[in-house]
């Protein structure tokens, strides 16, 4: 599968915030943003003009490059948020929320989206008891996920699992035995990082 293989720190100077895409890395003052925090290329330090569309665009790709999705798998998501009863921008959140991936990386096993990715397809993660290697997976309310025994060990989940990040409360989290159980639908309440959904919405619907 395409996957984006340069450096996430220039997604971040991109986008113009901290996307949190390195882990701990992103916390230390070695954060490539904190350092230039004007938009990489030649050109990254006049100021761009802006127009609508580019407000709609930038706020695609932040959100896509915070999930680490690709563009095809962002459209086909907001295409299943568009289906479903309610509010497309919220269900899209929603349903990015409740991908195997991002669960494990909220659930505190892993130290970014990436990692929790690689957790995932590499065969650590049990979803219900057996082994899931999908990370676009999306799970529902009572299903419990685990890190494989074998794999309790390792130390980049030791790392994710000290570093003690804030679990939201959708999820309900055993550290002991790293098992997360998802007690309820995200709600967009529960999505603190800055994102302004509807201007997707806009970009999709044009
Ligand atoms: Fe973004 Fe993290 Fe790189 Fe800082 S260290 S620029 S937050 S990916």
């Amino acid at each position: 599968m395409a996957r984006y293989t340069e450096s996430a720190c220039r997604l971040c100077r991109r986008e113009g915030e901290k996307l949190y895409l390195k882990g701990n890395r992103c916390f230390s003052e070695k954060c490539g943003f904190d350092r230039r925090s004007y938009a990489p290329g030649q050109h990254g330090q006049k100021r761009p003009r802006v127009t609508n569309f580019g407000i709609q665009l930038r706020e695609k790709q932040k959100v896509k490059r915070m999930y680490g999705l690709m563009e095809k798998q962002f459209r086909l998501l907001f295409e299943r948020a568009e289906r479903m009863k309610g509010i497309t921008g919220h269900n899209f959140m929603m349903l990015l929320e409740m991908r195997l991936d991002n669960v494990v990386y909220r659930a505190s096993f892993a130290l970014s989206r990436k990692q929790a990715r690689q957790l995932v397809s590499h065969g650590h993660i049990l979803v219900n008891g057996r082994r899931l290697d999908i990370p676009s997976f999306i799970v529902n309310t009572g299903d419990v996920i685990e890190i494989k025994e074998k794999s309790r060990e390792m130390v980049p989940v030791k790392e994710a699992v000290e570093a003690g990040r804030e679990i939201p409360d959708w999820l309900r989290v055993d550290n002991e035995k790293l098992k997360a159980e998802v007690v309820s639908q995200p709600t967009r309440e529960s999505i603190t990082h800055p994102i302004q959904e509807q201007l997707i919405v806009e970009f999709f619907s044009r």
